[in-house]
């Protein structure tokens, strides 16, 4: 049976500005790293999707190599966008990236202009697309010079195949310097996706400045810092868990070494009566530099959770002094 998105679903969710751009972000957006490779079910992706958009998701977040193996997840995207989101290409807004280890050779990987469109023209395949709605060039490459990467990205915009272009994992100074060089360009860069979460909060030591001084928007992946800021893990390791899979990204004794901090943090979000997913999520939404928070998901269940998180976007002086104190080393 075809796809109907519900009717409602723009009430469910707010949208956020991005930087100084036209664009607006849901609060919350999904992530396609793990979950919708050839190695996950596609029935349990195409449900998560349905689900996410129903709920006024309109943004999906993808790159070259998510999976595994690398480009799947592309793929599998493209097999439910044909079957079910067709008929609503302009309601979504779709992002994929490339920057890491994607074919073999000197030009699979990091941020020649060689690797850069030819990999897009690789992702535009696989997802069946004419042009992404935005693309981002997924690390800084220290040996390719900047301007290299920069102009491939104009270019690609240029040709048609993104309308907007962003950054990721750049620390300031980078940011800043392919800011000024986008800028001469006229290129409309209005992202920088970073990892910011209770646990990682390196964003806050120059990046938000320094994308409020350059007009641009932050979206903030790993949120839940991969599940640990969730309730998965408070007695132990579910089978079923990332940490469980051994796939390298999240370790059993990174847990394990979180785990009377993951313990606190949910206190507190009880007492807000809150999930500590919700909390985690609104704790990152109090940044005004962020427009949206990237998540990932296993099951719609977790996303029709994490979405409650909007229910509750304050907090006192007292609740982030607290977080602070368990959170910052
Ligand atoms: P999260 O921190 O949101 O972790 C998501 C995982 O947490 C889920 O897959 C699930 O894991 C668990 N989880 C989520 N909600 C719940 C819940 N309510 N209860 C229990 N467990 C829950 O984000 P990701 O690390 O997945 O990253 C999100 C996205 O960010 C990626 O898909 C990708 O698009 C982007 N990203 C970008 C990077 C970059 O370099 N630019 C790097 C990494 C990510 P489980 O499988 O255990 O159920």
């Amino acid at each position: 049976l075809n796809y109907q998105a519900n009717p409602d679903r723009y009430k469910q969710i707010n949208y956020n500005r991005t930087g100084k751009s036209g664009v607006l972000l849901p609060a919350i957006s999904l992530g396609l790293w793990h979950n919708f490779g050839f190695v996950d079910s596609l029935q349990n992706g195409r449900e998560i999707l349905r689900t996410a958009f129903d709920l006024g998701i309109t943004h999906f977040d993808l790159a070259n190599n998510y999976g595994p193996p690398y480009g799947s997840a592309e793929e599998n995207f493209g097999t439910i966008l044909k079957n079910d989101f067709k008929s609503y290409r302009d309601e979504l807004f779709i992002a994929t990236k490339a920057g890491y280890d994607m074919w073999p050779g000197p030009y699979g990987n990091l941020g020649s202009r060689k690797y850069l469109v030819a990999s897009l023209d690789q992702s535009l395949k696989r997802m069946g697309l004419d042009y992404v709605d935005i693309f981002y060039h997924h690390r800084p490459d220290p040996d390719t010079p900047l301007e290299e990467t920069m102009v491939a990205l104009a270019d690609i915009v240029r040709q048609g195949k993104a309308l907007y272009v962003g950054i990721s994992n750049y620390k300031p100074t980078e940011t800043a310097e392919a800011a000024k060089l986008l800028k001469e360009l006229k290129v409309p860069f209005i992202l920088h996706q970073a990892r910011y979460s209770m646990f990682d909060r390196w964003v806050e030591n120059g990046l938000l400045d320094t994308l409020e001084d350059n007009g641009v928007g932050c979206i903030a992946f790993s949120p839940l810092a991969q599940g640990m800021l969730t309730d998965k893990y408070l007695h132990g390791i579910p089978e079923n868990s990332r940490a469980a899979k051994n796939l390298t990204y999240l370790q059993k004794d990174t847990v394990n070494s979180n785990i009377e901090k993951i313990q606190k943090l949910n206190e507190i979000a009880q007492n807000r009566n809150q999930k500590l997913s919700e909390m985690a999520i609104a704790w990152i939404l109090r940044q005004k530099q962020v427009a949206s928070v990237l998540i990932g998901a296993s099951s719609s269940a977790q996303l029709k959770t994490n979405i409650k998180a909007l229910n509750n976007l304050n907090f006192t002086e007292d609740e982030l002094k607290q977080i602070d104190a368990i959170t910052i080393p």
